[in-house]
């Protein structure tokens, strides 16, 4: 059985202070969840986070880290730093780290390594733009992701990463994908890992949604067989947003 998980991905929001009354209140309020929760935060909350999470059933996410293993390269924060904070999971390949920090494909093939070499967990998100939608060409773009940053690794390797579905068009713009067009990518996304890994590796592994997904149309998203949770992004910032999704799940 995989794993199903809601993660949240505050992006550049929050103050130290606001970000640890934020997880203050998710730690109180989440005892038992159904599912794995796991909040992606900025790299300057992770130390303080990591302390305050202990012994909860939430785990944490770094949302990026460097390309480079160590060494003369000002202002990054390494995949052995992250790791050393305690946070279990990193974040890569969010499409506006692809769009406005210019990672490519192979930029993001050497993080998911170095994130793997030092015990993270990445949760890789993949997805077309609006204009690949509309050409119909979301499938091959998915594919090529898929397979220029992460078939590289053994069946092994690819056992510890989490897949986010996050169609670009969707992030942030109040737009989400139907129901039906998540479980149709969802689908096509294991039919591509059945034919690297084979089916058992493809049936563990968990895929999330992500686009403009929260407390209303969480339930809706998550009653299909290949969306096994959902990366939220603005509703990951309200402790009750958040709460009621991982409820959906
Ligand atoms: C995201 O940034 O990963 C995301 C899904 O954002 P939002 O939920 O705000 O669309």
């Amino acid at each position: 059985m995989r794993t199903k998980m809601v993660a949240g991905n505050w992006k550049m929001n929050m103050t130290l202070q606001e970000g640890v009354a934020l997880a203050t209140e998710l730690k109180d309020k989440i005892t038992n969840p159904s599912c794995q929760v796991v909040i992606g935060t900025p790299f300057i909350h992770l130390a303080t986070i990591s302390q305050l999470l202990k012994g909860t059933p939430i785990q944490l996410a770094a949302e990026n880290c460097a390309d480079k293993e160590k060494g003369a390269f000002t202002g990054e924060v390494s995949a052995a730093m992250v790791a050393s904070t305690g946070a279990q999971y990193c974040i890569l390949g969010h499409s506006e780290r692809r769009a406005y920090y210019n990672e490519t494909t192979d930029i993001l093939r050497e993080k998911v390594l170095l994130a793997l070499a030092n015990g993270l967990k990445p949760i890789f998100c993949i997805g077309e733009i609006k204009e690949e939608r509309e050409a119909n060409i979301q499938n091959e773009v998915v594919k090529t992701q898929l397979e220029e940053s992460l078939f590289n690794l053994s069946e092994q390797e690819f056992r510890n990463i989490t897949l986010a579905y996050e169609p670009v068009w969707a992030i942030g713009t109040g737009l989400t994908a139907t129901p039906q067009q998540a479980q149709e990518m969802h689908a096509y996304i294991r039919s591509v890992i059945a034919k690297k890994y084979g089916q058992e590796t493809a049936d563990d592994t968990t895929i999330l949604y992500g686009g403009s997904c929260n407390e209303k149309n969480a339930a809706e998203l998550f009653a299909n067989p290949d969306v096994d949770g959902g990366l939220i992004g603005g509703a990951s910032l309200v402790a009750d947003k958040f709460l009621a999704i991982i409820a959906a799940r």
